[in-house]
């Protein structure tokens, strides 16, 4: 009765087909449960990112004035401070912070010194500017 099972042809089209879908839950894995990579959340809200938009904004760090210097901090889409803002971007690699409020630039492009003294510290040259990883190595 069951002589008809010997057909593997006919079968073929529907394994293709499992293939496609079973590559969705994999995609949406990550997206539902990391834990814990990478785990930034707004320093405003306390939200986590929501969305890949999110993630790429939040990933941009902002340099704002805390009670003992400037600190870093990251905010979602709804939170950006509501003040004057450098970018500051490397020459090379186009990576820096985003210096808000007390720490932005002067109307002539100069920083004030609290900023020029954390970006230093943390291994920028200011000439440049130049970010920590991009700085040519010192050979003397
Ligand atoms: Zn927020
Ligand atoms: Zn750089």
């Amino acid at each position: 009765m069951s002589s008809s099972s010997p057909t593997p042809d006919q079968a073929t089209p529907a394994p293709s087909r499992q293939r496609t879908e079973s590559a969705r839950p994999v995609m949406a894995g990550p997206t539902a449960g990391a834990p814990g990579d990478r785990s930034r959340c707004c320093d405003r809200c306390g939200q986590a990112p929501a969305d890949p938009m999110q993630q790429i904004l939040m990933s941009a760090v902002w340099l704002v004035a805390g009670p003992a210097g400037p600190i870093q901090a990251c905010y979602c889409r709804a939170c950006p401070p509501d003040a004057a803002i450098t970018d500051l971007t490397c020459l090379r690699c186009g990576d820096g912070p985003l210096l808000a409020g007390e720490l932005a630039a002067d109307p002539h492009g100069q920083l004030p010194a609290p900023a020029q003294e954390w970006l230093l510290a943390a291994g920028w040259r200011l000439d440049g500017p130049l970010c920590p990883g991009c700085q040519p190595r010192q050979t003397r």
